[in-house]
């Protein structure tokens, strides 16, 4: 497929055994970019989402035309003390130590069927942070769409266990 050839693989980034699957070389290309927006438009087009999340940063990218594309709003889920106003907070495992992820509490209302989007799923560790920060808001989560997959990392699987369903365009082997 066309756009496995437009994400640039950069080893050893950011540290030693890091295989980084760079989405700048696909959303410089405007086939690749628009291919993408509109494989995820037409997918959600008749599912009668209110609102797309998109996660920090690359996932803004993506979610953010995604959402126009609907006609829908969108709400960026960020890294912690990015957000000015009040916000949930969710802590998640790195390889080594905890991130946060947060989002306006006013940001999604009560039974809203929300998709939430982001570049690449490895270990799944942010997506399942930012679904559970979608469920404090008290949202309903209508599918979790990535354009890249990393299966051997196991993120889709971890996803799916807890009955989140996933969405992928391509997919990586390794890490
Ligand atoms: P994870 O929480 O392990 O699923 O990691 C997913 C997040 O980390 C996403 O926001 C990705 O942008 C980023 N990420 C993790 N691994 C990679 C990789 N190999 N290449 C590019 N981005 C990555």
């Amino acid at each position: 497929m066309f756009i496995k050839d437009l994400i640039r693989t950069i080893p050893d980034y950011p540290k030693p055994g890091i295989m980084f699957r760079d989405i700048t070389t696909l959303i410089k290309d405007p086939k690749g970019f628009n291919y993408v927006i509109t494989e995820f438009s037409r997918r959600y087009s008749d599912m009668k989402i209110d609102k797309v999340v998109g996660i920090e940063s690359r996932g803004f990218i993506i979610g953010a035309p995604v959402a126009n594309s609907l006609g829908v709003g969108f709400v960026p889920v960020r890294k912690r003390g990015k957000l000015p106003a009040k916000t949930h907070s969710c802590e998640y495992q790195l390889e080594y130590g905890f991130d946060h992820v947060e989002v306006h509490v006013d940001a999604i209302s009560t039974k809203e069927r929300i998709l939430l989007i982001d570049d690449l799923i490895a270990t799944g560790g942010t997506a399942e942070a930012a679904c559970s920060l979608i469920n404090q808001c008290g949202g309903e989560i209508v599918e979790c769409a990535f354009v890249i997959d990393l299966p051997e990392l196991g993120g889709k699987k971890r996803l799916e266990s807890k009955c989140l369903s996933v969405f992928t365009i391509v997919e990586f082997a390794g890490h």
